[in-house]
């Protein structure tokens, strides 16, 4: 039996995993969440009736984030990391016969998952420095006027942040909905979460599996206008959202104060790891999120990476990746985490 044949030229989406003493490849956070979240999820768990479906609309945890952004919970949909969100808002507004825009090198999976729709997806081309050109976007929305416009902010891989200037040009250009990927928002300097209301068409897309150091739960969500909500409740697969994930994400909510702490930590630890970065003998790519992008001078990224590896520090290689050639992109981990990786890049590049 062959596959559908617009997916036989698909290739899956690859991270590969190696058993290392510093993991600094995919972007996780470097802590455990509170020790008091854990306890009473622990507790919250006892108390489920398994025997039960969960709640289908996950009523209570949408509230709780919705409280967060200051919305109505009309405006919150939840799903299984924003991997989902992201495939649920493709299904309901892309597929067969509509056009999906990306300005790339952004998040991989933005156009992937338009792919296996079975949309078209045009990829726009971001300026120097990979910031977005307002011409480019000019052209890609006139010409191929996508019912869906992809922006990624802080963009994974650069780190770079769109300027709200510039996020404001592409909803204003788009026709369409435009999606805002903001897995990395909370280590940004803004948010376009502002932007959402009921009479535009742009959506926010948030994941509990950086900030709020979960991303073994698989849990994320869209801030959107109430009638997109809608559609995209219709799509998603009946109580997708399981009883576990729906207490673990109210419980969260709860322990805003130490979540922002981490953040203020990483923000803090990335600037460091900045201006150390800068010292070396690597392009370093300014980043609004919880890695750096940085390209080796005078040694093949490649080469670096192994290097790197070979004293126990995986970095994720884009060095092969379109427009990425060279570079290498670091979390941001534990600050004995980042010395060793900065220790390790010294001498693998001497
Ligand atoms: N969007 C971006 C830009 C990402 O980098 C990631 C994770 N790599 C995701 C979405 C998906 O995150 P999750 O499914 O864990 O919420």
């Amino acid at each position: 039996m062959t596959v559908r044949e617009d997916l036989s030229a698909l290739e899956g989406y690859h991270s590969p995993q190696v058993d290392v003493l510093v993991r600094l490849n995919t972007n996780e956070a470097p802590d455990q969440p509170p020790s008091a979240f854990r306890d009473e999820l622990a507790a919250a768990i006892a108390q489920i009736s398994w025997n039960r479906y969960p709640d289908r609309s996950a009523t209570e945890l949408r509230a709780a984030i919705a409280s967060l952004h200051d919305v109505d919970p009309s405006m919150i949909f939840v799903a299984n990391g924003s991997n989902e969100v992201l495939q649920t808002i493709l299904l309901t507004y892309a597929g067969p016969g509509r056009t999906v825009a990306t300005f790339e090198p952004t998040y991989q999976l933005h156009g992937h998952i338009a792919r296996l729709t079975g949309a078209r997806v045009v990829e726009g081309e971001r300026g120097d420095g990979f910031v977005l050109d307002l011409d480019e976007v000019r052209r890609v929305t006139t010409q191929a006027q996508p019912e869906v416009t992809f922006l990624c902010s802080p963009n994974n891989p650069t780190g770079v942040v769109d300027s709200e200037a510039d996020v404001r040009a592409v909803v204003d250009q788009s026709s369409g909905l435009v999606v805002v990927d903001e897995a990395y928002g909370q280590f940004s300097s803004w948010s376009a979460l502002s932007m959402v209301d009921e009479s535009s068409s742009v959506a926010v897309v948030r994941t509990f599996s950086k900030t709020w150091s979960m991303a073994a739960a698989r849990l994320g969500y869209v801030v959107a206008p109430s009638w997109m909500v809608a559609e995209l409740d219709k799509v998603v697969l009946p109580y997708h959202l399981d009883a576990v994930k729906q207490i673990a994400g109210v419980l969260a909510v709860r322990h805003l104060k130490e979540m922002n702490e981490r953040v203020a930590r990483i923000v803090a630890e990335r600037d460091s790891l900045v201006a150390d970065l800068t010292a070396l003998d690597v392009d370093v790519y300014p980043s609004g999120a919880n890695f750096v992008l940085f390209r080796p001078r005078s040694k093949p990224g490649r080469t670096v990476w192994q290097g790197l590896l070979d004293r126990g520090v995986l970095v994720r290689d884009c060095s092969g990746w379109p427009r990425l050639a060279n570079c290498l992109r670091v979390t941001i981990g534990t600050p004995d985490e980042n010395r060793t990786f900065l220790r390790s890049l010294e001498e693998v590049l001497s």
